[in-house]
């Protein structure tokens, strides 16, 4: 069971969120801001965060608290190693980079 991390920004304190996510995680899913605790509703599939929002009246496979410590107010620097990684990763999703 593979993991990677998932970035994205807060819409509401603007921090920078990286939960690790597991390719096997298929569903409507609240990520949890580490920062400020703002919901985010995402569906994710096969582990991949879409942009789909999904609605509060759906049932919620997961609640995904991010951790403080993976959560800072600058976009973290990604090391070379992790930017081969999310390439392969992406194009073993069918994505381009
Ligand atoms: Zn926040």
């Amino acid at each position: 069971m593979a993991r990677h991390a998932h970035e994205f920004s807060c819409t509401n304190c603007g921090w920078w969120n990286y939960p690790m996510l597991s390719d096997h995680m298929d569903g409507n899913y609240v990520i949890q801001c580490g920062n400020c605790g703002h919901e985010h509703y995402r569906t994710i599939e096969k582990g991949k965060v879409t942009d789909k929002r999904h609605s509060t009246e759906k049932a919620v496979t997961d609640l995904i608290h991010v951790m403080r410590s993976a959560c800072q107010k600058e976009k973290r620097q990604l090391g070379v190693v992790a930017q081969l990684r999310n390439r392969l990763f992406a194009e073993s999703m069918g994505g381009g980079v």
